[in-house]
């Protein structure tokens, strides 16, 4: 045996000021009433930076400016010179991805290894696909000349920043759109950085604005009269309280909420192989992730074997400083978060489920959740129903596949699902009768710009990625 040396990312690689102000017409500029919130790392609890809190004035503005240069500049130019300036970004992202990926993982507290070679490549991605669609559009099968709809409001939550501004913003830009963007307020310095790129790439001034806060400053912007489309990702509490307030206005709106995914593995599939895509479904990102795979459904007949393997590869996970190269599992978001998983998986105790976690040293700072597990976990638990958007996975049996689709498609919701097994026919079998967005057969958590995303029941509405993610964004 040898001593664990860490490896960790230099922070030199970011600048990271000590303030920010909202980015409003392509400049940084202070909000009216000049309030301001501190963002965190979350595995340390230091203050990285002190950002502006927009308020409806500030909201007043930011829609303004992107209106203007939406009547003005973006929506009159030709798709071939929008996509120069796509392609601009996308190069800049890939360029300064270093510098991007410490800084995700700084305010968020997810692995460098996951924000370095997953969120940033990925934002890279987005930005070139949609970048070839700008000048194509008459080509993705909405007629021959489609429209934008003209000023979008899009609010993210924290768990991919930079990504999920890349899933709203590349499109928006790309079929024609300006937009004012709410990054969410634990998370706001990765899209910050994004405006300094806009600011380098060239992009005329109003066509992004990032407009900073929490709660109340969303609300402002997706209530505004001045907004044509809503995009927004989060909670399905928040996402539904949108679409109350959207209904009857002209405004259009997509929602990706949450999810509560069934990863089903049957007694065919390759035990090791398939615990390796359970672990990643779960844990990757710390279980903060929409289409996570929070319940496992095996087959009994090996169930036995299966429990061993998962219980073998999550003693080999490592809990720590998301800056170090090996680590698996980062920081919980917040204390928030960290307070929701504790309440849920506290809940699935005292229903009588079994909890276990492998030995592992949290540290002293910060916020921090080990790998868990729960064993004769029942439809009824509430661990089983709600979203915990944590690492803890939820295991459940079944003898048949009709009883594992039955069990699958128990829940509000229907974002992902995976499926283990060595027959192809029952991949399809299974795909055709579970109900959601996305089906993965032997693999989990891919992602890519050219396949759409998306939910159905509460998980939301609207696709976002491939040709179906420009629909959202244009008059059809
Ligand atoms: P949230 O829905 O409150 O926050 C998401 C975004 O919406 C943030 O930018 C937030 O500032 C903004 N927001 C909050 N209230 C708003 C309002 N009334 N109008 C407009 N915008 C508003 O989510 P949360 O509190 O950060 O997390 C709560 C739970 O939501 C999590 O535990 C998890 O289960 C779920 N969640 C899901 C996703 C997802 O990707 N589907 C992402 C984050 C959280
Ligand atoms: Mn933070």
């Amino acid at each position: 045996m040898f001593e664990y040396a860490p490896a960790p990312e230099s922070r030199a690689v970011v600048d990271i000021k000590a303030s920010y102000g909202l980015f409003i017409d392509g400049a940084f500029s202070d909000p009216a009433d000049g309030a301001s919130f501190k963002t965190i790392n979350p595995a340390s609890e230091e203050v990285l930076s002190e950002v502006a809190e927009g308020g409806p004035a500030d909201v007043d503005r930011a829609v303004a400016a992107a209106r203007k240069a939406y009547d003005k500049v973006w929506s009159r130019m030709p798709g071939r010179d929008r996509a120069k300036y796509l392609y601009r970004i996308a190069r800049i992202i890939q360029e300064r991805g270093r510098e991007l990926a410490v800084l995700e993982s700084l305010d968020n507290g997810k692995p460098i290894r996951e924000s370095r070679d997953v969120d940033i490549p990925l934002v890279a991605a987005h930005f070139f696909y949609y970048a070839g669609w700008a000048d194509k559009l008459p080509y993705a099968g909405f007629g021959p000349a489609p429209r934008p709809l003209g000023v979008a409001a899009q609010v993210i939550p924290w768990n991919f920043p930079l990504l999920m501004l890349a899933w709203k913003i590349a499109p928006a830009l790309a079929a024609g759109n300006t937009v004012v963007l709410k990054p969410a307020e634990t998370t706001p310095l990765t899209a910050l950085l994004f405006a300094e790129i806009c600011q380098q790439a060239d992009l005329p001034p109003g066509v992004v604005n990032i407009v900073t806060g929490a709660g109340d400053t969303g609300r402002a912007l997706v209530e505004h009269a001045g907004v044509d489309k809503i995009a927004f990702t989060g909670s399905t509490e928040v996402g539904k309280a949108i679409a109350r307030s959207a209904a009857g206005s002209r405004k259009k709106v997509t929602l990706e909420l949450g999810g509560k995914a069934a990863n089903v593995l049957f007694e065919d599939a390759p035990i090791d192989q398939a615990v390796e895509g359970i672990v990643n479904g779960i844990f990757f990102n710390q279980g903060h992730v929409c289409c996570a795979g929070s319940r496992l459904l095996v087959q009994e007949s090996v169930y036995e074997p299966v429990l061993a393997s998962l219980k073998r590869r999550m003693a080999r996970l490592r809990v720590g400083d998301p800056l170090d190269k090996n680590t698996d599992i980062g920081a919980i978001n917040s204390a928030a978060q960290l307070e929701r998983i504790r309440t849920l998986s506290d809940i699935g105790g005292e229903e009588g489920a079994e909890r276990w976690s492998p030995p592992c040293d949290l540290p002293d700072n910060g916020f921090w959740f080990a790998p868990t597990i729960f064993t004769g976990v029942t439809q009824a638990h509430r661990i089983a129903r709600e979203e915990i958007f944590g690492p803890v996975l939820s295991v459940l049996t079944f003898r048949t596949p009709a009883e594992a689709v039955e069990k699958a498609n128990n829940t509000p919701y229907g974002l992902s699902a995976g499926v283990w097994t060595e027959k192809g026919s029952r991949i399809l079998w299974m795909a055709d009768r579970l109900r959601a967005g996305v089906v993965w057969a032997n693999t989990f958590n891919k992602f890519d710009p050219t396949s759409p995303f998306g939910g159905y029941k509460e998980s939301g509405y609207g696709r976002e990625g491939g040709r179906h993610g420009l629909e959202a964004y244009l008059d059809v």
